[in-house]
């Protein structure tokens, strides 16, 4: 199978995984940057992630515009994923999705999202939050062009995961894999920390050196570890049959 055919079926399977684990329903969507081409990212179709299939599957410019002559429909936020992609060359696959239990990190000054447990960590031990309104006053709060997707770039910056006031959230990793687990456990770690207020007392976020020796341990995109869950979910959302797995890299 060609790298192309395989970064789509895997491009699918991040679609469906999103959707079947709740952190996107009709809205919501996930890119990989081209292999063969870094100026370039494949993205579905305007679809809800639940109905992507490859041949669902776009190839857009940095700034949004259909390679080609592919004239389908396309999201109207794709702009985040061409503004992070152009603003960084580490970044290889980006989530955007509205899952509920972040929004309020979004919208309550006083309490950051951070890790505070042990999957939790992918986040990063910090998460910018980027208002639309600083730069563009009232808007419909999408991000609608790519002057609004370089601007939440810009506050992405080097981390992993920006939240998006009144709106969602914006993660970007290195590969696929690590992007769609991160926005798993993006929403489940701010249900326990959501919890943990509830419950009362001083907050213990994990500690920076806790983080980086997560990063540390064996957690790269085909480690055995991170393997396990994405061949897991992948068959929870009944796309089984599109899994290829490189060789392992520890
Ligand atoms: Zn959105």
């Amino acid at each position: 199978m060609k790298a192309i055919e395989r970064v789509k079926n895997d491009l699918v399977i991040a679609n469906r995984i999103l959707a079947r684990e709740e952190v996107a329903d009709a809205y919501g969507h996930v890119s990989v940057r081209n292999p063969d081409n870094p100026h370039t990212f494949f993205i579905a179709r305007s679809l809800a992630p639940e109905l992507v299939t490859p041949e669902d599957i776009v190839e857009l410019d940095l700034e949004g515009n259909p390679v080609g002559s592919d004239n389908r429909p396309l999201y109207l936020e794709r702009f985040i994923h061409g503004g992070i992609y152009e603003g960084r060359r580490d970044v290889t696959a980006v989530v955007h999705a509205h899952a509920e239990d972040v929004l309020p990190f979004g919208i309550a000054n006083g309490t950051q999202l951070r890790p505070v447990v042990h999957s939790g960590s992918f986040i990063g031990a910090h998460v910018p939050v980027w208002d639309i309104a600083e730069r563009f006053g009232d808007t419909n709060l999408l991000v609608s062009n790519i002057a609004q997707g370089r601007d939440l770039a810009k506050t992405l910056a080097g981390n992993n995961v920006a939240l998006m006031r009144g709106h969602g959230f914006a993660a970007a990793s290195r590969s696929l894999i690590e992007v769609v687990r991160m926005s798993v456990y993006l929403p489940r770690n701010a249900r326990a920390l959501l919890s943990a207020r509830l419950v009362g007392g001083d907050i213990k976020y994990l500690s920076e050196g806790e983080i980086a020796a997560r990063n540390r341990e064996a957690y790269s995109p085909y480690s055995t570890a991170t393997w396990r869950a994405w061949e897991y979910w992948a068959n929870k959302c009944g796309c089984g049959n599109l899994l290829t797995r490189p060789e392992a890299t520890k």
